[in-house]
């Protein structure tokens, strides 16, 4: 028989979502299991946390952790790059136009799970195991964890963060709603010889975005969205080709680029949960919704859904009530749903606008750049919302 862990609530995945939900319940005298999951490759990806996401760490007293890593990106441009009939203007937002030193910051995805790792390791009240979960079972008061080391853990509610091939959901039986596009997103780190002066700038192309991101000094990283014959050329480069290709695609705005080590492909797609629920149970992040990474939207929303269900079950405990309800369960499904589902469409729409050959639909994109760039109400509203802040 491996050991026996109660608590009140267990986190499944050592992710980013994970972590903080994790470290958020355990700081509220939540009793808490983090239960980390297997060792992960290198990730060298960078997420844009928006200013939305960067109170909710600050909250949780992590932000002067990460803060030292992160360049802020003050500017967004949009630029149609594109060479069709109809182009949109170019658009450019300031942060400083909503009172904001910067819409969001940006930080390698290494940095951002090692500093909220070792946030977790160094708080007593949070219990770390190092394993994984292999199934679950619940019964009217708990839910029972069996993990691959042999230990059980017993909780009155689990949070499945553990990403896009969650095991708890679909050992829970929740199918996904997915949606595949014919594009692969390329991620590269570059130095460049031109400063980028905080800002974030996004070529539309015919195939999506190609967009550069700023990093602490004359550093960038791009997230390149192209057609998967185009990703299958582009691999095939020696890195001065592609560097000096992608100087090209990014019209030497940065001037010249010298690769760093390490790239990534992900095939975009769009996915999810059918429920967010289920008895004791609970999904955030990428166990709950898979996005095209366009607008930097997809770790954002899993950081509300973390806040979400952080506050839903440490006033439970608090109160002295059961945090795997029913009611809270349900509660949290229904407070998620729409953000939820309405960011996952905003993406889709942009996406799909991109890709059409059809001058109309070319016009409403441009007509909704142009606004975008003229109608100051819409436009703070948008800046706002794209922030992962409220509109008004
Ligand atoms: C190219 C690209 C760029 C992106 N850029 C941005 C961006 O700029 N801004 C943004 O907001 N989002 C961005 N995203 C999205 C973001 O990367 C994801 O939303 C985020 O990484 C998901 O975090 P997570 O914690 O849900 O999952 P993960 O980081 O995948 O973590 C899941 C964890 O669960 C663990 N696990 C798995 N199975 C088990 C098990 N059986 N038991 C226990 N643990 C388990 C794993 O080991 C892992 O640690 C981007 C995505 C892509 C593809």
């Amino acid at each position: 028989m491996g050991e026996s862990i109660e608590c009140d609530v267990a986190v499944v995945g050592a992710g980013p979502a994970g972590l903080a939900v994790a470290l958020g319940l355990a700081r509220r005298g939540v009793r808490t299991t983090l239960i980390t999951g297997p060792e992960r490759a290198r990730d060298h990806r960078t997420t844009a946390l928006m200013e939305g996401s960067v109170r909710f760490l600050a909250s949780l007293d992590v932000w002067e952790r990460l803060a030292p890593h992160t360049a802020p990106l003050r500017d967004l441009r949009i630029v149609d790059a594109t060479h069709r009939l109809v182009r949109a203007p170019e658009v450019k937002f300031r942060a400083s136009e909503i009172c904001l030193d910067a819409f969001g910051y940006n930080i390698e995805n290494e940095a951002l799970r090692g500093e909220l790792m070792d946030a977790a390791l160094a708080l007593p009240s949070l219990h770390v195991a190092r394993a994984s979960v292999t199934g679950h079972s619940a019964d009217a008061g708990h839910l029972t964890l069996s993990l691959d080391d042999g230990a059980a853990v017993t909780a009155r509610l689990a949070i499945a963060a553990d990403g896009r091939n969650s095991r708890m959901r679909e050992a829970a039986g929740i199918r996904m709603r997915s949606r595949a596009y014919p594009q692969v997103a390329l991620t590269f780190t570059v130095r460049h010889t031109r400063p980028h002066e905080d800002i974030s700038t996004e070529f539309h192309t015919e195939t999506g975005p190609f967009t550069l991101v700023p990093l602490p000094g004359k550093r960038a990283s791009i997230v390149c969205v192209v057609s998967e014959r185009d990703a299958v050329r582009l691999l095939g480069l020696d890195p001065p080709a592609l560097a000096r290709e992608l100087e090209r695609r990014a019209f030497s705005l940065l001037g010249a680029f010298e690769l760093e080590e390490g790239r990534g492909a992900f095939p975009l797609a769009a996915e999810t949960a059918e429920h967010l629920v289920a008895p004791r149970l609970a999904l955030v992040a990428e166990a709950a919704h898979v996005m095209p990474p366009i607008g930097a939207q997809g770790l954002n929303l899993g950081l509300r859904d973390a806040a979400a269900i952080l506050n839903l079950a440490g006033d439970a405990v608090s109160l002295g009530e059961d945090p795997g309800s029913e009611s809270l369960l349900s509660r949290y499904a229904s407070d998620r749903r729409r953000d939820i589902d309405t960011r996952m469409a905003a993406v889709d729409v942009l996406n799909r606008s991109l890709l059409s050959d059809l001058v109309p639909v070319q016009s409403l994109r441009g007509l909704g750049l142009y606004l975008m760039d003229r109608v100051g109400p819409l436009r703070r509203g948008l800046m706002r919302l794209g922030a992962g802040l409220r509109a008004a």
